[in-house]
C-alpha cells in the first residue's frame, strides 16, 4: 500500500500514513523546543484513522497553553518525539515529520507560535505567520 512512512532513531517504532496530511505547520512553542532539543517543530495534522502503527511508544503527559493536556508519544528506546494527540483536536494525531524517510513534497502553510521563535531564524516563504495558535 501507499503513503509516508516514518519511524523512530532506532527504528522500534514505525508508522504509516494512509492519506496526505489535512495541514502543515511549523511550530516554534517552547514546549516543541524543549521536547525536540532543538528550535522548532515541523508537524503534520492527520486522522487518527489515517495513521497506522508498529512498535509501543511510551507517553509523556503534556498540559498545553489551553490547560488541555496534551499526550506526548516518544519511542522509549531512543527517546525520538513520534506524535501527540490533544483534547483540543478530537480524532487528529500531530505528527513530528523530522521523524518520516522523506520530506518530499510537505511545505509548511503555516508557522504557529512565532512570538516565541529564534530572531534570526527567517520567515519561511508561503507559511502564514501567527504569533501564538491558530
Ligand atoms: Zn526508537
Amino acid at each position: 500500500m501507499q503513503g509516508r512512512k516514518g519511524g523512530c532513531l532506532c527504528g522500534a517504532v514505525r508508522y504509516r500514513l494512509t492519506s496526505e496530511p489535512r495541514s502543515i505547520a511549523i511550530c516554534h512553542c517552547t514546549h516543541c523546543q524543549r521536547q525536540s532539543g532543538s528550535l522548532f517543530s515541523f508537524n503534520l495534522v492527520v486522522r487518527e484513522a489515517d495513521y497506522e502503527q508498529s512498535g509501543e511508544t511510551r507517553v509523556f503527559i503534556d498540559k498545553g497553553d489551553s490547560g488541555q493536556p496534551v499526550h506526548r508519544h516518544f519511542c522509549g528506546t531512543c527517546g525520538s518525539p513520534l506524535f501527540a494527540t490533544t483534547a483540543l483536536m478530537p480524532g487528529k494525531v500531530v505528527v513530528k515529520a523530522g521523524t518520516l524517510d522523506s520530506l518530499e513534497g510537505l511545505q509548511p502553510q503555516a508557522e504557529i507560535y512565532t512570538d516565541r521563535a529564534v530572531k534570526w531564524l527567517a520567515p519561511v516563504a508561503g507559511a502564514a505567520r501567527f504569533a501564538q495558535n491558530v
